[in-house]
């Protein structure tokens, strides 16, 4: 399921909007005008933002900039003008794609669902399930297991071991989990992702002096192997 956030002003699009694709099986917050959208993409990242361009505190091209200083967020950019000069300037400040109203619900729900297939996680694109040691990520069902044993994780933690995961072997560093995890490379705190690392080697069982999956590099980064 992906978490959407749409931000329109309109109360009644708004509605219509969070209905229509809720019904097709995504989670939908919104936010009203653009600072209030900011902040929520700092503070709970989705996985991508359905953007009203005619928006009362700032206009669509200074709120993607704005949001792409901070995030890289894919971003579907809705406007009712049939303007040309101002989708491509919103298509150069980094929106992955556009709608012009009216558009039917259908159509929405397939540029987000080729948007994320682009640009999101592995999980929207069906791979098969990976398999490090005896840990295996199923990313259809979003469940883990270590040793066949199904592992209670956070939307985040399973997002952070998934990533460490499909980069196993390597060793990855703060900056790469809250870039590609987090996605704020510049509004993240190092402390998060250690406090999230912390959390993730309780429930692999293992502490960072004893090591088995999770490696700390010193001054690098961290890195996943099969012991
Ligand atoms: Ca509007």
């Amino acid at each position: 399921m992906a978490q959407l956030l749409l931000v329109e002003d309109d109360t009644a699009i708004r509605g219509a909007l969070i209905r229509a694709l809720s019904e097709r099986g995504h989670a939908v917050s919104s936010a009203p005008a653009a600072m209030t959208a900011l902040q929520h993409v700092v503070d709970t990242p989705p996985d991508l933002v359905l953007l009203d361009l005619g928006l009362p505190d700032l206009s669509g091209y200074e709120v993607l900039r704005m949001m792409r200083a901070v995030s890289k967020v894919p971003v579907v950019v809705i406007t009712a003008r049939d303007d040309e000069k101002e989708i491509v300037r919103v298509l150069n400040a980094g929106a992955d794609d556009y709608l012009v109203k009216p558009f039917g619900p259908g159509q929405l729900d397939a540029r987000i669902r080729a948007v994320l297939r682009r640009s999101g996680p592995a999980e929207w694109k069906g791979s098969s399930p990976i398999v490090v040691g005896g840990l295996a990520l199923d990313l259809d069902a979003h469940e883990a297991t270590l040793d066949g044993s199904s592992l209670d994780l956070s939307r985040r933690e399973f997002d952070l071991l998934h990533y460490l995961a499909v980069h196993s072997g390597q060793v990855v560093t703060r900056r790469d989990l809250l870039t590609h995890v987090w996605r704020t490379p510049y509004g993240g705190a190092d402390k998060t992702v250690d406090v999230h690392l912390s959390w993730l080697r309780r429930k692999l069982g293992e502490t960072a002096q004893e090591p088995r999956y999770l490696h700390t590099i010193r001054g690098v980064g961290i890195k996943l192997v099969a012991p």
